[in-house]
């Protein structure tokens, strides 16, 4: 958390965009330019030549994709990322995000639906790093997952997000995921979006 506070409130603003509001935005209209390595440069670096073809997998993932992964991870969650350059080490090993200049580590071995899952909820810790003040009883994951899984739909489809919550809370170890997850998906779509407004709107007083 090495950023300066006065540049992390500044980079929070505007309004929380209602996902009833999604149905009518084009997220990016034919004709249109992608803004794609514009808004935030993502490069992917293999910790070795054994993960070269999955450094360029997740490389043509964000070519293709970052554009409108960024603008809908904007709008799922009311936030901007602050961050224009964004490193990622692909190597075989638990995925994380990283902050400021220490790299995102990312798994080779994943299938291409889990790779976009997982960049995108990586992402998502790096911008939720700018909400300095946190609710007590909410913990980073429970934070991230107020957003992630309507954000997954929007990109990708409910049948999407079903499945990468099955493949999370798979995840052992590090983290209780599945709790975490039950957790997110019992309270609802609109008391998620109105927790996670909450949150922005006390970080912005
Ligand atoms: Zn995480």
């Amino acid at each position: 958390m090495r950023r300066v506070k006065g540049l992390a409130r500044l980079a929070i603003f505007g309004v929380i965009v209602g996902w009833a509001g999604w149905a009518g935005s084009a997220l990016a209209p034919s004709g249109v330019p992608l803004f794609a390595a514009g808004k935030v440069n993502m490069t992917f670096t293999p910790q070795d030549q054994t993960f070269a073809a999955a450094a360029e997998a997740y490389r043509r993932l964000w070519a293709e994709e970052g554009s409108k992964i960024v603008e809908a991870m904007e709008r799922g969650s009311g936030l901007t990322f602050v961050e224009t350059d964004v490193k990622a080490v692909i190597f075989e090993g638990a995925s994380q995000s990283g902050f400021g200049d220490t790299p995102m580590y990312l798994r080779a071995s994943y299938p291409a639906d889990v790779k976009k899952a997982t960049l995108v909820h990586e992402l998502g810790h790096r911008l939720n790093g700018q909400l300095r003040k946190r609710p007590k009883d909410l913990d980073e994951h429970r934070v991230l997952f107020l957003y992630l899984y309507d954000v997954w739909e929007h990109l990708y489809g409910k049948t999407f997000a079903d499945e990468q919550v099955t493949v999370e809370s798979g995840r052992r170890g590090l983290y209780d995921y599945e709790t975490a997850w039950k957790w997110a998906m019992a309270i609802g779509r609109e008391q998620r979006a109105s927790r996670f407004a909450e949150i922005v709107k006390a970080n912005r007083e």
